[in-house]
């Protein structure tokens, strides 16, 4: 036991609220299984964000490690060192700027090396972060590539970014097969991000990611997928197909968090050691309403009726889109809490303008106790964890993706972006529990809001839930 407690992992997130989390997860889970010392290392701001969270506060163990980085040497304004604080125009220029922490990376590897009188036993690194590799070979350690997306993302999003299969296939093919899956699972047009749909290979996205995950390919031991076997077996078989490396899932990796709210009731769950645990679990991320106050609401509600909506921590709709959005649901009746953001085209922590949602609609959805509007950031734990909830509106992104099935809540897709598609699309393929309603740049109407809204909750209302 004495020799464990002295290994050593080294971890690189990549600079992503949505990457954080697991990261964070998989090194308290590490921690606590195994007693090896875990250092995290990323940017000063995040590694604040880290800091804040009560995990890392509950386990000393994890070392948090703050690298250089100065957001404004990279022509980034000042203080951008996550992909929520940069605009989209711009976060191929925070991913560049992230190789710059290769040479840190390294010497506070050769640190660790030096003081602890070996390597430490590997670095895990997020896969976007393909030069880890080369950091590991310097002080002799293996790097472990670990993705925050689910395997069917992931062998997807490798997958197009190796073999651009899109852009060999004629353009008036809607559909086309991506190699590691069956040629019977064909692609949409449509659920390519633009960077990819528009990638040739010669594209600043393609000059970044190509290069970055042949180096994870070619020289990692192996993928850490969060995921289970059990959950995407279509997924894992392409995963290993493409990466041709082993892969071993480690997931689904909730938060704490989740697991404890999961045996409280409502009520003892509005205690403030819970509002805590919670605020803390988001990486420093304070919740603009009291996690207290979104419960409360949702105990006004029968079991199974309320529809949760978010597009999560970096992501959101047209005006246009907010607007039909808000009609469907008025129209539906349906009760809801609706984390809302500014629209494309605006700063997404700016001022939320009510001229963005029909004449009254918050004033009217908050009188008929219909609908609650959280501005900016909820308690989405807490609101997945609520008997109350019934179906969740979601962009598909991984985390909510894992927080929403485990809790049995179905999932009315929305993607918007990144590997959101391929989620959203295994969802509905494999596992039928998704209807996908309108995805990245098409448009859906306030009638057929409606009525998937409640085809959805209705046909969950008939199913016990829990
Ligand atoms: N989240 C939250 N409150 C919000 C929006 C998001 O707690 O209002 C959390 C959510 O629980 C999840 C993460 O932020 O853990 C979002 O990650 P995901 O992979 O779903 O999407 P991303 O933000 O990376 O697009």
């Amino acid at each position: 036991a004495d020799a464990q407690q002295e290994e050593h992992i080294v971890m690189l997130p990549f600079m992503a609220h949505g990457h954080l989390i697991p990261f964070l997860a998989l090194a308290t889970q590490i921690h606590q299984t195994t007693g090896f010392t875990i250092t995290i290392a990323t940017t000063p701001l995040n590694i604040h964000y880290l800091r804040r969270s009560s995990t890392t506060a509950n386990h000393r163990q994890i070392r948090l490690v703050a690298l250089p980085f100065n957001s404004s040497d990279h022509g980034l304004p000042p203080n951008t060192e996550n992909t929520e604080a940069v605009p989209l125009s711009q976060l191929i220029t925070l991913i560049y700027a992230s190789t710059t922490l290769e040479a840190p990376c390294h010497q506070l590897l050769a640190d660790i090396t030096a003081k602890d009188g070996r390597p430490p036993i590997c670095i895990i690194s997020d896969v976007v972060h393909g030069w880890a590799t080369r950091v590991a070979q310097k002080v002799q350690t293996v790097n472990v590539s670990f993705t925050a997306c689910g395997a069917y993302g992931a062998a997807t999003y490798v997958s197009l970014w190796q073999n651009l299969p899109h852009r060999r296939s004629p353009e008036t093919d809607e559909y086309f097969s991506v190699p590691g899956f069956p040629n019977s699972c064909r692609f949409h047009r449509s659920q390519i991000h633009q960077f990819l749909r528009a990638a040739d290979g010669n594209d600043s996205w393609s000059r970044y990611f190509r290069p970055q995950i042949v180096l994870s390919l070619e020289s990692s031991f192996g993928w850490l997928c969060n995921t289970a076997e059990e959950i995407e077996p279509l997924g894992l078989e392409a995963l290993r197909k493409v990466t041709k490396l082993p892969v071993w899932t480690i997931g689904p990796l909730l938060p704490p968090t989740m697991l404890k709210l999961n045996h409280s009731s409502s009520s003892s769950s509005s205690s403030s050691n819970l509002k805590s645990l919670i605020l803390g679990q988001h990486c420093g991320k304070e919740c603009e309403i009291s996690p207290k106050k979104c419960l409360e609401w949702l105990d006004l509600h029968p079991q199974g009726s309320v529809l949760y909506i978010s597009f999560g921590s970096q992501n959101t709709i047209s005006a246009s889109q907010m607007m039909e959005l808000a009609k469907g649901l008025e129209d539906s009746g349906k009760p809801f809490i609706w984390v809302v953001r500014p629209p494309i085209g605006f700063d997404l922590k700016g001022e939320f303008k009510a001229e963005w949602l029909p004449d009254g609609f918050e004033e009217r959805m908050l009188e008929r106790k219909q609908g609650m509007l959280v501005r900016s950031w909820a308690p989405q734990l807490e609101i997945l964890c609520h008997k109350s909830t019934g179906a969740f509106l979601s962009h598909c992104g991984w985390n909510s993706v894992m927080e929403s099935l485990s809790q049995g809540v179905p999932i009315i897709g929305w993607p918007l972006a990144a590997e959101q598609a391929y989620n959203a699309k295994m969802m509905v393929e494999e596992m039928g529990v998704c209807v996908e309603i309108t995805r990245i740049e098409t448009s859906v109407g306030r009638e057929e809001v409606k009525s998937v809204i409640d085809l959805v909750m209705e046909e969950n209302g008939k199913r016990d839930k829990r």
